[in-house]
């Protein structure tokens, strides 16, 4: 169209453009899942707005809040439609292509090594998987506070909006055009669209229409044949008066004949009960995985590690489903202290309100899919007033307990924890599919755990249970504070400990020598984030921690020490005078070496050699 304003996608938007209307990649179906997704989050936020003004919503049909699919088969355009928030001219330039999510570039990079755009919903560009089954793009769009607008691209760099003058009115909401290619041709039948949405978008909370042809059979007058091109054809004709003489002598000639005619309808696709709601023994596996994967937009074949479905009572009464993810999300710990990165979403007596809500969880559970719906928050608040609404501190800890139940539960059904032998024995194949689940979900998200002891204090020793570390005994496997303590000797006070690098490092340490000459274990932590930790972790089950490179490392009784101190007294005197009090505190007879004449070890509340290594390497 002439009249109509040009605009150039912002430059990494437009590379990932080249790339999905390029790919070969198979799995072309996700855009559709990707389209009604947006769909419904354009439906929450109009539903949200209509909470505190009624008239948002218009009258009408603009009031039905449902998605729509039809089909055009000679044009070969499929469209999706909603009647959620739409979109401004603004909010059509800003969002569809002018400004790149955070996620875009990585997004980019990824999809350059693995071709994979399993993910393309978790990067915030969904949008734009579009163009993997269509060469042109219309959006309609029209939004309570503007006209309405056309945004139109063919991928080739550019788009363009036009106010719209042709197009039927939508109301409100917004309709996407795709004019497929040539080769997308089987998104033109009805049954490949209904069992896309029926595999990939069953748990979206708004009805998904199609538009459904349907073969039905129709009465018309025998004499004027249904099809009037056939009227004179005698022979057919014939063929009906002689059915009619088999039922009837009475009437000479048959009123009306039957005929088969396609109409259209709108036919439901999802149910729309939402899971949550439901008594969690009628809700199967497969359902609560598919759920998972709509929520959290995660299209792997992967299944959750855990998950928690449960009602609270009391005060504050809720529904909640949580799950443990079978991966990290990419940026995890990117800007863990200052980014909003809460992935519950919190709906209030069915509606959704938000999943921006960081008064749910604490940071160090972010990495939990999942969401809340609670009848005793408020419903005609603004998002501010229900932040602080005092029914969120009492969510919020039994989501943690929840949490850290469901955590301890992975490690629980996992064969490979017990230490128990009878339980390792009757491992049945059910039990063999939990096999090794907890290593994994170490690997993923052990770091959180580690964080959470050092920032939450109500739940360290909760937390200190999933704690899983390497150690002079533990024979190149994660053991845990509890089989520590289980293999303790006799006499033994404290949890020994030691920090640094690696564990090829600290083996050779000669901080080991005489405890593992005496047969004591010690833990190796490796990870930078293990120096902080060991700061807030300072006891367990009674028993205090000994960093075995510090000062005050006790072995039990040790009578022998006593003597040899007397005996050396003149030579460690005069060595602490000669390397003077700037350099050291004090020089003692050593308990923890064996072969190893001398070492340089921390005072007890100083930072260990490894701490300061870090903190070297965090200044420069
Ligand atoms: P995401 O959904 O993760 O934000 P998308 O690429 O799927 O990323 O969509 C980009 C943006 O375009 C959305 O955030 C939304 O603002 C807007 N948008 C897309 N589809 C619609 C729609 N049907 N109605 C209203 N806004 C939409
Ligand atoms: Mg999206």
């Amino acid at each position: 169209r002439s009249d109509a304003e040009k605009f150039e996608f912002q430059a990494e938007v437009s590379r990932l453009m080249d790339i999905i209307i390029n790919s070969l990649y198979s799995n072309k179906d996700i855009f559709l899942r990707e389209l009604i997704s947006n769909a419904s989050d354009a439906l929450d936020k109009i539903r949200f707005l209509s909470l505190t003004d009624k008239e948002v919503l218009g009258e009408g049909d603009n009031t039905k809040l449902d998605i729509q699919i039809k089909l055009d088969k000679e044009k070969k355009i499929l469209s999706i439609r909603d009647r959620g928030i739409g979109m401004t001219k603004e909010d059509l330039i800003k969002n569809l292509g002018t400004i790149a999510k955070s996620g875009t570039s990585a997004f980019v990079e990824k999809m350059q090594t693995s071709g994979d755009l399993n993910l393309i919903g978790q990067f915030g560009v969904g949008f734009y998987s579009v163009y993997l089954v269509a060469d042109y793009v219309e959006v309609i769009s029209k939004h309570n506070d503007d006209k309405q607008y056309v945004w139109e691209s063919k991928a080739d760099g550019a788009f363009a909006i036009s106010e719209d003058t042709w197009n039927q009115p939508l109301g409100r909401g917004t309709e996407i055009r795709l004019h497929l290619k040539e080769e997308a041709g089987e998104y033109l039948e009805e049954s490949k669209l209904k069992e896309l949405v029926k595999r990939y978008s069953e748990f979206i909370n708004f009805p998904i229409y199609i538009w459904a042809s349907k073969e039905v059979d129709v009465e018309v007058p025998a004499d004027e044949d249904g099809d009037e091109d056939d009227s004179a054809d005698g022979s057919s004709k014939e063929e009906t008066e002689d059915e009619d003489a088999d039922k009837g002598e009475d009437e000479d000639k048959p009123k009306t004949k039957t005929v088969k005619e396609t109409t259209y309808e709108w036919e439901l696709l999802n149910d729309v009960k939402a899971i949550w709601l439901r008594n969690p023994k009628e809700v199967t596996e497969e359902e609560y995985t598919k759920f998972y994967h709509s929520l959290a937009k995660d299209f792997s074949d992967d299944k959750p590690l855990s998950w928690s479905h449960f009602t609270a009572e009391g005060d504050v009464e809720f529904k909640a489903v949580l799950f443990v993810p079978p991966k990290a999300p990419h940026d995890l710990y990117e800007s863990y202290y200052n980014a909003n990165k809460s992935n519950l979403k919190l709906y209030v007596r069915r509606v959704f309100i938000s999943d921006e809500f960081d008064e749910l969880l604490p940071k160090y559970l972010n990495f939990l899919r999942g969401l809340v719906d609670s009848d005793t928050l408020p419903l005609n608040v603004s998002r501010e007033m229900l932040q602080q609404h005092n029914s969120l501190k009492t969510i919020k800890k039994k989501l943690i307990r929840k949490a850290l139940d469901m955590i301890r539960r992975i490690a629980d059904e996992d064969p490979d924890e017990s230490t128990d032998k009878e339980k390792k024995e009757d491992a049945s194949s059910d039990n063999n599919e939990k096999k090794g689940q907890y290593v994994k979900f170490w690997n993923e998200f052990g770091k959180s755990i580690k964080l959470g002891i050092i920032e939450d204090a109500t739940n360290r020793n909760r937390l200190a249970k999933l704690l899983r570390f390497e150690s002079t005994k533990s024979d190149g496997k994660l053991t845990s504070l509890d089989q520590y303590i289980s293999r303790m000797k006799a006499g033994q006070k404290d949890i020994f400990y030691i920090t640094g690098t690696n564990k090829e490092q600290l083996e050779k340490s000669p901080f080991l020598e005489r405890l593992k000459k005496k047969n004591f274990e010690v833990i190796y932590f490796t990870d930078p984030v293990d120096e902080y930790l060991m700061q807030y972790l300072m006891d367990y089950e009674d028993k205090k921690f000994q960093n075995v490179s510090k000062e005050g490392l006790k072995l039990g009784k040790d009578t022998k020490n006593k003597e040899l101190k007397e005996s050396f007294k003149d030579l460690t005197k005069w060595w602490k005078s000669t390397l003077s009090k700037d350099n050291v505190d004090d020089v003692k007879i050593s308990n923890r070496l064996d072969n190893t004449p001398c070492v340089v070890v921390t005072s007890k509340y100083g930072w260990s050699a490894n701490m300061e290594r870090i903190m070297q390497s965090q200044t420069l």
